[in-house]
Protein backbone atom coordinates (compact mmCIF):
# COMPACT_ATOMS: atom_id res chain seq x y z
CA UNK A 1 0.00 0.00 0.00
CA UNK A 2 1.53 3.39 -1.26
CA UNK A 3 1.58 5.87 1.73
CA UNK A 4 -0.97 8.33 0.06
CA UNK A 5 -3.47 5.14 0.35
CA UNK A 6 -2.19 4.10 3.80
CA UNK A 7 -2.83 7.92 5.11
CA UNK A 8 -6.77 8.07 3.72
CA UNK A 9 -7.13 4.37 5.59
CA UNK A 10 -5.88 5.95 8.85
CA UNK A 11 -7.64 9.35 8.36
CA UNK A 12 -10.81 7.19 7.82
CA UNK A 13 -9.90 5.36 10.57
CA UNK A 14 -9.75 8.30 12.79
CA UNK A 15 -13.26 9.52 11.71
CA UNK A 16 -14.85 6.20 12.90
CA UNK A 17 -13.46 6.70 16.17
CA UNK A 18 -14.56 10.40 16.40
CA UNK A 19 -17.92 8.95 15.60
CA UNK A 20 -17.81 6.23 18.27
CA UNK A 21 -16.89 9.55 20.70
CA UNK A 22 -20.00 11.29 19.15
CA UNK A 23 -22.71 9.18 17.75
CA UNK A 24 -24.99 12.13 16.25
CA UNK A 25 -22.75 13.31 14.17
CA UNK A 26 -22.28 9.85 11.19
CA UNK A 27 -19.21 9.74 9.49
CA UNK A 28 -20.24 8.99 6.00
CA UNK A 29 -17.90 9.45 3.40
CA UNK A 30 -14.90 11.20 3.16
CA UNK A 31 -12.76 12.33 0.33
CA UNK A 32 -8.88 12.65 1.12
CA UNK A 33 -6.36 14.05 -1.78
CA UNK A 34 -8.92 12.92 -4.33
CA UNK A 35 -9.18 9.42 -2.85
CA UNK A 36 -12.80 8.56 -2.15
CA UNK A 37 -13.71 6.08 0.09
CA UNK A 38 -17.31 4.57 0.25
CA UNK A 39 -17.13 2.45 3.47
CA UNK A 40 -15.66 3.46 6.93
CA UNK A 41 -16.70 0.79 8.95
CA UNK A 42 -14.70 -1.87 6.90
CA UNK A 43 -11.37 -0.05 7.92
CA UNK A 44 -11.98 0.69 11.28
CA UNK A 45 -9.89 -2.55 12.11
CA UNK A 46 -7.07 -1.51 10.12
CA UNK A 47 -6.33 1.57 12.63
CA UNK A 48 -3.04 1.26 13.98
CA UNK A 49 -2.67 1.27 18.36
CA UNK A 50 -0.14 3.77 18.00
CA UNK A 51 -1.47 7.20 19.95
CA UNK A 52 -0.82 10.24 18.32
CA UNK A 53 -1.50 14.05 19.75
CA UNK A 54 -4.72 15.63 18.66
CA UNK A 55 -4.77 16.50 14.64
CA UNK A 56 -2.59 14.06 14.14
CA UNK A 57 -2.46 10.43 13.12
CA UNK A 58 -0.01 7.57 12.95
CA UNK A 59 1.76 6.65 10.09
CA UNK A 60 4.46 3.87 10.60
CA UNK A 61 6.28 5.19 12.90
CA UNK A 62 5.23 9.08 13.15
CA UNK A 63 2.52 11.24 13.36
CA UNK A 64 1.36 13.02 10.42
CA UNK A 65 -1.05 16.44 10.20
CA UNK A 66 -4.42 15.47 10.00
CA UNK A 67 -5.98 17.51 7.00
CA UNK A 68 -9.57 19.10 8.41
CA UNK A 69 -12.02 21.75 6.18
CA UNK A 70 -10.28 24.26 7.94
CA UNK A 71 -6.77 23.67 6.41
CA UNK A 72 -8.01 23.83 2.58
CA UNK A 73 -5.35 24.96 0.31
CA UNK A 74 -1.30 25.69 1.57
CA UNK A 75 0.19 28.41 3.33
CA UNK A 76 2.46 30.27 0.51
CA UNK A 77 5.14 32.28 1.74
CA UNK A 78 6.63 35.57 -0.22
CA UNK A 79 10.58 35.53 -0.87
CA UNK A 80 12.62 38.31 -1.61
CA UNK A 81 14.59 38.17 -5.28
CA UNK A 82 15.47 40.16 -7.84
CA UNK A 83 17.31 40.98 -11.46
CA UNK A 84 18.81 43.53 -13.54
CA UNK A 85 16.65 45.71 -15.55
CA UNK A 86 17.13 46.32 -19.39
CA UNK A 87 19.01 49.49 -18.27
CA UNK A 88 21.31 47.40 -15.71
CA UNK A 89 19.69 48.87 -12.60
CA UNK A 90 18.84 46.42 -9.80
CA UNK A 91 15.41 45.90 -9.20
CA UNK A 92 13.95 43.96 -6.24
CA UNK A 93 10.61 42.29 -5.50
CA UNK A 94 9.03 40.01 -3.46
CA UNK A 95 7.43 36.64 -5.73
CA UNK A 96 5.65 33.39 -3.95
CA UNK A 97 7.85 30.45 -5.41
CA UNK A 98 6.37 26.83 -6.54
CA UNK A 99 5.54 25.09 -3.25
CA UNK A 100 7.99 21.72 -3.80
CA UNK A 101 4.87 19.56 -3.61
CA UNK A 102 3.48 21.25 -6.17
CA UNK A 103 4.39 19.91 -9.62
CA UNK A 104 7.08 21.10 -11.71
CA UNK A 105 5.44 20.06 -15.20
CA UNK A 106 3.77 22.81 -16.28
CA UNK A 107 1.21 20.08 -18.31
CA UNK A 108 0.00 18.76 -15.25
CA UNK A 109 -2.22 21.92 -14.94
CA UNK A 110 -5.69 23.22 -16.48
CA UNK A 111 -4.87 26.44 -18.45
CA UNK A 112 -7.36 29.19 -19.86
CA UNK A 113 -6.35 28.14 -23.24
CA UNK A 114 -6.79 24.42 -24.91
CA UNK A 115 -2.84 23.25 -25.50
CA UNK A 116 -1.64 25.26 -28.50
CA UNK A 117 2.40 23.81 -29.01
CA UNK A 118 3.60 20.40 -31.03
CA UNK A 119 2.98 17.34 -28.48
CA UNK A 120 -0.30 18.94 -26.73
CA UNK A 121 2.15 21.38 -24.77
CA UNK A 122 0.51 24.70 -23.71
CA UNK A 123 3.68 26.75 -22.01
CA UNK A 124 6.61 28.31 -23.90
CA UNK A 125 7.66 30.00 -21.53
CA UNK A 126 7.46 29.89 -17.69
CA UNK A 127 7.66 31.53 -14.12
CA UNK A 128 11.12 32.46 -13.22
CA UNK A 129 11.39 35.08 -10.96
CA UNK A 130 12.28 32.78 -8.32
CA UNK A 131 15.51 32.38 -10.34
CA UNK A 132 18.79 33.80 -9.96
CA UNK A 133 19.35 37.11 -11.94
CA UNK A 134 21.23 35.20 -14.95
CA UNK A 135 18.71 32.45 -15.06
CA UNK A 136 15.75 34.38 -15.76
CA UNK A 137 14.56 35.39 -19.09
CA UNK A 138 16.40 37.76 -21.58
CA UNK A 139 16.01 38.26 -25.29
CA UNK A 140 16.29 40.45 -27.66
CA UNK A 141 12.54 40.91 -28.92
CA UNK A 142 11.42 40.51 -25.16
CA UNK A 143 11.90 44.14 -23.18
CA UNK A 144 10.46 42.77 -20.13
CA UNK A 145 13.28 41.19 -17.94
CA UNK A 146 12.40 37.87 -16.08
CA UNK A 147 8.94 36.10 -16.48
CA UNK A 148 6.14 36.49 -13.83
CA UNK A 149 3.77 34.09 -15.69
CA UNK A 150 3.24 31.66 -18.20
CA UNK A 151 2.92 32.18 -21.53
CA UNK A 152 0.57 30.33 -23.85
CA UNK A 153 0.97 30.42 -27.54
CA UNK A 154 -2.16 29.76 -29.39
CA UNK A 155 -3.54 30.72 -32.64
CA UNK A 156 -5.18 34.11 -33.05
CA UNK A 157 -8.83 34.22 -31.80
CA UNK A 158 -8.62 31.00 -30.03
CA UNK A 159 -11.18 31.50 -26.76
CA UNK A 160 -9.84 32.57 -23.41
CA UNK A 161 -11.88 30.75 -20.50
CA UNK A 162 -11.71 31.56 -17.02
CA UNK A 163 -10.04 28.93 -14.94
CA UNK A 164 -11.42 28.78 -10.99
CA UNK A 165 -8.22 28.31 -9.08
CA UNK A 166 -7.64 25.54 -6.43
CA UNK A 167 -9.10 26.23 -3.12
CA UNK A 168 -11.30 28.84 -4.73
CA UNK A 169 -14.37 30.12 -3.00
CA UNK A 170 -17.31 31.35 -5.29
CA UNK A 171 -16.75 32.86 -8.52
CA UNK A 172 -14.25 35.47 -9.75
CA UNK A 173 -15.22 38.87 -10.58
CA UNK A 174 -13.47 41.03 -13.45
CA UNK A 175 -11.48 43.86 -12.07
CA UNK A 176 -10.60 45.30 -14.96
CA UNK A 177 -11.04 45.51 -18.75
CA UNK A 178 -8.46 47.50 -20.98
CA UNK A 179 -4.54 48.25 -21.72
CA UNK A 180 -2.55 46.95 -19.28
CA UNK A 181 -0.22 43.97 -20.76
CA UNK A 182 -1.73 44.79 -24.05
CA UNK A 183 -5.23 44.67 -24.25
CA UNK A 184 -6.12 42.83 -20.66
CA UNK A 185 -8.29 41.37 -18.32
CA UNK A 186 -7.59 40.90 -14.76
CA UNK A 187 -9.89 39.49 -11.99
CA UNK A 188 -10.35 38.71 -8.67
CA UNK A 189 -10.42 35.23 -6.86
CA UNK A 190 -10.58 34.71 -3.35
CA UNK A 191 -9.02 31.26 -2.33
CA UNK A 192 -9.11 29.22 0.68
CA UNK A 193 -5.24 28.92 1.71
CA UNK A 194 -4.11 27.90 5.02
CA UNK A 195 -7.12 28.21 6.63
CA UNK A 196 -7.97 31.49 6.07
CA UNK A 197 -9.07 33.55 3.07
CA UNK A 198 -6.70 35.50 0.33
CA UNK A 199 -7.38 37.38 -2.67
CA UNK A 200 -5.45 36.91 -5.62
CA UNK A 201 -5.82 38.69 -8.72
CA UNK A 202 -5.16 37.03 -12.09
CA UNK A 203 -3.94 39.06 -15.34
CA UNK A 204 -4.68 37.99 -18.94
CA UNK A 205 -2.80 39.90 -21.04
CA UNK A 206 -2.16 40.63 -25.35
CA UNK A 207 -5.96 39.70 -25.98
CA UNK A 208 -7.11 40.02 -29.39
CA UNK A 209 -10.52 40.66 -27.70
CA UNK A 210 -13.10 41.04 -24.77
CA UNK A 211 -15.98 39.23 -24.81
CA UNK A 212 -19.10 40.38 -24.96
CA UNK A 213 -20.41 41.26 -21.76
CA UNK A 214 -17.38 41.53 -19.84
CA UNK A 215 -17.03 44.43 -18.01
CA UNK A 216 -15.44 45.33 -14.49
CA UNK A 217 -17.75 43.85 -12.00
CA UNK A 218 -19.02 40.67 -14.48
CA UNK A 219 -18.76 37.72 -12.19
CA UNK A 220 -17.01 34.94 -13.96
CA UNK A 221 -17.63 30.72 -13.43
CA UNK A 222 -15.11 28.20 -14.26
CA UNK A 223 -15.47 27.44 -18.30
CA UNK A 224 -17.24 31.21 -19.32
CA UNK A 225 -15.41 33.23 -22.62
CA UNK A 226 -13.21 35.71 -21.41
CA UNK A 227 -11.78 36.91 -24.81
CA UNK A 228 -9.42 35.78 -27.50
CA UNK A 229 -5.74 34.82 -27.46
CA UNK A 230 -4.21 37.82 -29.41
CA UNK A 231 -0.54 39.96 -29.67
CA UNK A 232 -1.88 43.22 -28.73
CA UNK A 233 1.35 44.70 -26.61
CA UNK A 234 3.32 41.67 -27.82
CA UNK A 235 3.86 41.88 -31.53
CA UNK A 236 6.53 38.73 -31.52
CA UNK A 237 4.11 36.09 -30.34
CA UNK A 238 0.42 35.85 -30.73
CA UNK A 239 -0.07 34.08 -27.38
CA UNK A 240 -1.67 34.29 -23.75
CA UNK A 241 0.37 35.97 -20.71
CA UNK A 242 -1.67 34.55 -17.84
CA UNK A 243 0.03 35.98 -14.42
CA UNK A 244 -1.17 35.17 -10.82
CA UNK A 245 -0.38 37.48 -7.93
CA UNK A 246 -1.82 37.63 -4.24
CA UNK A 247 -3.20 40.84 -2.66
CA UNK A 248 -1.37 42.04 0.25
CA UNK A 249 -3.23 42.28 3.46
CA UNK A 250 -5.69 45.36 3.92
CA UNK A 251 -5.29 46.25 0.07
CA UNK A 252 -8.61 47.81 -1.11
CA UNK A 253 -7.98 46.77 -4.99
CA UNK A 254 -11.11 48.67 -6.26
CA UNK A 255 -9.82 51.80 -4.73
CA UNK A 256 -6.82 51.54 -5.46
CA UNK A 257 -7.56 50.62 -9.03
CA UNK A 258 -9.79 53.97 -9.32
CA UNK A 259 -6.96 56.17 -7.38
CA UNK A 260 -4.01 55.20 -9.20
CA UNK A 261 -5.04 53.15 -12.30
CA UNK A 262 -4.62 49.44 -13.25
CA UNK A 263 -0.61 49.63 -13.06
CA UNK A 264 -1.71 49.41 -9.59
CA UNK A 265 -2.37 45.92 -10.02
CA UNK A 266 0.49 44.51 -10.63
CA UNK A 267 2.65 46.87 -8.54
CA UNK A 268 4.80 45.23 -5.99
CA UNK A 269 3.56 46.90 -2.67
CA UNK A 270 -0.37 46.20 -3.55
CA UNK A 271 -0.16 42.32 -5.44
CA UNK A 272 2.77 39.96 -4.56
CA UNK A 273 3.49 37.68 -7.74
CA UNK A 274 2.90 34.08 -7.63
CA UNK A 275 3.99 31.11 -9.54
CA UNK A 276 0.77 30.39 -10.97
CA UNK A 277 1.72 26.33 -10.48
CA UNK A 278 0.56 27.06 -6.88
CA UNK A 279 -3.13 27.75 -7.57
CA UNK A 280 -4.17 26.34 -10.58
CA UNK A 281 -6.26 23.51 -10.76
CA UNK A 282 -4.60 20.17 -12.15
CA UNK A 283 -5.50 18.41 -15.01
ZN1 LIG B 1 4.35 36.40 -20.52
Amino acid sequence: MNRLASLSMLVLGLLVLAGAARPAEPVGTVRVEGIEAASAESLADEVPSATCPTGTLPDGTVCVHLPSDDDEGNELAEARNGHHVRSGAWTEYDQIPRLPERPAEYDAYRYPTPPGLPGGKSVLSGYDLDRPDESQRRGASIRAVGHGGVDLPNRRGTPVQMVALEHQQGDADVLFTGTLFGTSVVTRHVVREAGQLREYVVLFGHLDSIAPGVTAGTTLKDGDPLGGVGDTGSPELVHLHYEVRRVRDGVDLAAKVKSVGAGALVANEVTVVCDPRNVLPLR
